[in-house]
């Protein structure tokens, strides 16, 4: 049997059973994983850089929470009121990652920063 082509193969993933005519439209290429960044995005940091980041945010700020200086625990669950989270100042995508950019505080504190505010009905 004749050795197939890369196009052939994908003609018959996509459509079992059907013969590949001569005059068949080229079968589009399907890209089945979603490859992973290889470089932050412009500005932002990654793995070791970020945790460096986080690391010197944490020691400038002696580990305590900027809005009311409780003390936060460093790699806590984030999810704990007192673990310490790095928030940024100003919006992340524009400013990117920098230790002018961050603050610390407890992840109660952050969380409040990032939840909608309510605005009274009265
Ligand atoms: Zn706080």
């Amino acid at each position: 049997m004749a050795r197939q082509t890369r196009a052939e193969r994908l003609w018959q993933i996509l459509y079992p059973g059907v013969p590949a005519e001569g005059s068949a439209p080229t079968a589009p290429v399907i890209r089945r994983t979603i490859r992973p960044r290889r470089l932050p995005r412009p500005g932002r940091l990654k793995g070791k850089d970020l945790k460096a980041l986080r690391l010197a945010c944490f020691e400038r700020d002696r580990g305590l929470c900027i809005t009311f200086g409780q003390p936060t625990l460093f790699g806590a669950p984030h999810e704990w009121p007192n673990s310490f989270h790095m928030a940024h100042r100003r919006g992340k995508r524009m400013w990117g990652d920098h230790l002018g950019q961050v603050d610390t505080q407890c992840g109660a504190c952050h969380r409040e920063s990032h939840s909608p505010k309510v605005v009274s009905a009265k």
